[in-house]
């Protein structure tokens, strides 16, 4: 018999091994289900640990720490000039960071009695798959969960095959400081990534197709980053576009739509991520992928198929990590016979710039297209006491009020720490809060979490 006759029977076999596919994976084995994971790259973590979230937030702290650095000098504390060591900034980022994450989450899955076995699994049927690879076998299951992800779009025409041309995932991999970087897209990766790279040294320009950054998102919260953004990148070009790309091999000559050309020592493309759902054999079931890609699932992570669940990327928008996570959980529970629904009112965003900005439920701009009438309570960090301390007055809290009920039903942040305060917006949208009693809920002084309370209690005056 030859490795790729062997066939092995399970309860749950998951593809995929990123935030969703290991959320999925651990919770079944927890409810005594016989669960495994195939991966393409025989590791847990997926895009968010290897070259996602957790790899850009490293570098994120590492921006954060000069620019803070750098504001101490109007405090009357200088540290003098930053010095990079690149090597060891990787080696802190790859080994320190993602290696010992790494091998946390591979602690976890022995624990479970998860294993993980490497290789691209391509379904057969509604009840079969393969994997090829490296541990070629087959795998009968009663049930799946697809949880392969997303990757990069690369814009048509543009991306020419040059290494100067990168994607988010050669970008974190820091192959250099470029003098001058070229960032097509003013979306999260953009800005993000963005950050990092001025903050290490290189004049970054940003091309924004729409004539907003972080289109989509409150315009509130995007102004003190747009307005911060505007010092710390060399040029950010809105309603523009990027009409052709040419690597002469030291350089990468730019048109952007109307300008004369401009070089650059890299260029970073991050326009977007797709759903990856092709060449999974999904044909062989009777899963069906929509245009993008995407593979729609009820409530309870279920596709069309009805042995076969879906979460995380694949499965659309909003395209992140926590979401994925709580599909996981929901998918497993669902297959175990528990009632259990991804019906989460609140999803947590964060654009982990400085100043961050965090949204959940509902927004203004929202309730405005919807024609729903809302009640906005606002503070400014201008009158925030910590904010001061901090000499970081520019953040702003915003809660979106139901004006019947008083229900919190959406909270909008920007300023330092945005992320972290957001978890109170989420736990008051979730639960169904009301304004007042945000407002009655002692938050201690000073912190920036009184903002919230403050934003509230505006609103019962
Ligand atoms: P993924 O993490 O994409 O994992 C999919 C896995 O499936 C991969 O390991 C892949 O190798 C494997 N796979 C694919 N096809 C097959 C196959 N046929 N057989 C076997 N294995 C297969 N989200 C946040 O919430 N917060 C952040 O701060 C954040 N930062 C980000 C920064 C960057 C630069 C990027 C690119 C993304 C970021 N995201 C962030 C998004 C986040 O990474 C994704 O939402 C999350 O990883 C999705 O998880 P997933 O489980 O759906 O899939
Ligand atoms: P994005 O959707 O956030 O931003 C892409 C931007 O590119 C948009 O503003 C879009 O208008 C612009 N664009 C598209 N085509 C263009 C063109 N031809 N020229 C100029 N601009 C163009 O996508 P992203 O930044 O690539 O990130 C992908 C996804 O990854 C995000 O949507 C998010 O789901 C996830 N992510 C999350 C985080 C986080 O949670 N902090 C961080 C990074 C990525």
């Amino acid at each position: 018999m030859v490795m790729g006759d062997l066939v092995r029977e399970v309860d749950v076999v998951v593809v995929g091994g990123g935030p969703g596919g290991y959320s999925a994976a651990f919770r079944a084995a927890e409810l005594g289900l016989d669960a495994v994971v195939v991966d393409a790259g025989k590791r847990l973590g997926g895009v968010c640990l290897h070259e996602g979230c957790i790899p850009s937030k490293a570098l994120l702290h590492v921006a954060g720490l000069i620019s803070e650095a750098e504001r101490a000098r109007e405090l009357g504390v200088d540290f003098g000039e930053p010095r990079i060591a690149l090597d060891a900034l990787r080696t802190w980022k790859t080994e320190r960071v993602v290696g010992r994450l790494a091998r946390g989450l591979a602690a976890v899955a022995k624990g479970k009695g998860v294993d993980v076995v490497g290789g691209r699994a391509v379904f057969e049927s509604s009840r079969g798959l393969r994997v090829e690879g490296d541990e070629p076998q087959k795998i009968r299951f009663a049930h799946a969960i697809v949880a392969t992800g997303s990757r990069p779009v690369m814009l048509p025409g543009l991306a020419a095959r040059s290494e100067r041309i990168m994607d988010s995932t050669a970008a974190v991999e820091l192959p250099d400081v470029p003098e001058r970087l070229l960032v097509i897209g003013g979306g999260y990766i953009g800005l993000e990534l963005g950050t990092v790279y001025a903050a290490l040294g290189s004049l970054v320009t940003v091309v924004e197709m729409m004539d907003g950054l972080l289109p989509g998102v409150d315009r509130d919260l995007v102004q003190p980053l747009a307005r911060r953004v505007e010092k710390l990148f060399a040029g950010v070009h809105l309603g523009a576009r990027v009409a052709g790309l040419v690597d002469s091999g030291a350089v990468v000559e730019a048109r952007i739509e109307g300008q004369a050309a401009q070089v650059f020592d890299r260029v970073l493309m991050a326009v977007g991520r797709r759903a990856q759902s092709d060449g999974l054999g999904l044909e062989t079931t009777r899963v069906r992928p929509d245009a993008h890609g995407v593979i729609p699932v009820d409530d309870r992570c279920r596709t069309e198929d009805p042995r076969i669940y879906a979460v995380g990327d694949v499965t659309g928008e909003p395209m992140l990590a926590h979401r994925a996570m709580r599909q996981g959980k929901v998918a497993a529970e669902a297959i175990a016979g528990r009632p259990a629904a991804f019906d989460n009112r609140a999803v947590p965003a964060v654009v982990f710039t400085d100043p961050e900005v965090a949204w959940c439920g509902l927004t203004e701009h929202e309730a405005q297209a919807a024609g729903r009438e809302v009640r906005i309570g606002k503070f400014a960090w201008a009158a925030s006491g910590r904010a001061a301390t901090l000499g970081r007055s520019d953040g702003l809290t915003k809660l979106v009020i139901d004006p019947a009920s008083g229900r919190v039903l959406g909270v909008g942040i920007v300023g330092p720490g945005a992320g972290e305060l957001i978890a109170e917006g989420a736990l008051a949208v979730e639960n169904a809060l009301l304004a007042e009693d945000v407002a009655a809920t002692i938050h201690a002084h000073p912190t920036l979490s009184e903002s919230l309370m403050e934003a509230a209690e505006s609103l019962l005056r």
